[in-house]
């Protein structure tokens, strides 16, 4: 038996989540708007970290705080809103563990690795992509989007950067320890590379013309621009691959099963696809695509 216990409105432009818990005692079903549901009648084995979360009543989740449409703070309610947010309720849901009970952290991209390993946080939902290196210290879940990494440049691309092979001799923004910028170092070396700790500096120095393009992948780039559509606009010409997974202990093989399956029952039971709607859809104008294929390494 489920009950849905969280419901989220959509702000203008999309930026803004208002999540409002209704009455606990509901009708226990899914909500109309497919809005992720709590688990009431689940119980785990005990010694496995969905016990230890389940029983805690509470999950703290690394996520970004300066992307639009994935993970942006709402400075009203001091919570993230976006798809990353939505989907990490999605899993909180599975546990048991209502949305108001998550505990939410900043996790910038240099960060994930190292607060997964050193428990500062249980799982990282932050535009994480999976690749063999970071496989090598944590483990993922998902994927459950596939991203690609592409430019922005200032509105009306006075630079005529229409691909990676254009920052030759140019300056170009990204963030460090996120796999764009090590993209730009290792095949594009005549890229003048600049790196922050996040995306919205980047943005910043397009804006004050510091830098003549930033990258990283299309989505975190395509909320960028939502917030600044005089100023900013996108290449649109994506040349890598970017799996988000969700981010979590190495060697915790249950957890990851447990997620992966909290992420296939969303995939089918449209709470995926509406989650996208509600938060990334707004801002990209495209409706969810199909979801992608769990890999369960
Ligand atoms: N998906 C890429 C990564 O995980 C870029 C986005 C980010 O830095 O969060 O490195």
């Amino acid at each position: 038996m489920r009950m849905s216990r969280s419901a989220a409105t959509l702000g203008a432009l999309g930026l803004v989540l208002a999540g409002c818990s209704s009455e606990a005692g509901q009708q226990a079903e899914e909500s109309a708007s497919n809005t992720p549901s709590v688990a009431t009648d689940v119980q785990f084995q005990p010694g496995t970290t969905m016990a230890e979360l389940h029983d805690a009543g509470t999950i703290t989740v690394g996520t970004k705080f300066d992307q639009p449409g994935f993970g942006l703070l709402n400075p009203q309610t001091q919570t993230p809103e976006g798809f990353d947010v939505e989907i990490a309720k999605i899993v909180a849901g599975e546990l048991g563990i209502a949305p108001e009970d998550i505990t939410w952290t900043e996790t910038v991209s240099a960060n994930r690795e190292p607060f997964i390993q050193n428990g500062q946080v249980d799982i990282v939902v932050a535009t994480y992509t999976i690749n063999d290196t970071r496989k090598q210290v944590v483990d993922f879940a998902g994927p459950y989007y596939i991203a690609g990494q592409d430019i922005m440049v200032a509105k009306g691309n006075p630079e005529g950067i229409e691909g990676p092979d254009d920052l030759a001799g140019k300056t170009v923004c990204s963030v460090e320890g996120s796999t764009p910028a090590q993209n730009i170092r290792d095949n594009y070396p005549q890229a003048n590379l600049v790196t922050y700790d996040v995306y919205s500096k980047c943005a910043d120095d397009l804006t004050n013309g510091n830098v003549q393009a930033v990258t990283t992948d299309n989505v975190i780039l395509t909320g960028l621009v939502a917030g600044n559509p005089e100023g900013f606009e996108l290449v649109g010409n994506p040349f890598t691959e970017e799996p988000y997974g969700i981010g979590l202990a190495k060697g915790d093989t249950e957890f990851r099963a447990f997620i992966n399956d909290a992420l296939e029952q969303s995939f089918e039971d449209g709470t995926w696809a509406a989650a996208w709607d509600r938060t990334a859809g707004v801002i990209t104008g495209e409706q969810a695509p199909e979801p992608p294929t769990v890999d369960r390494y």
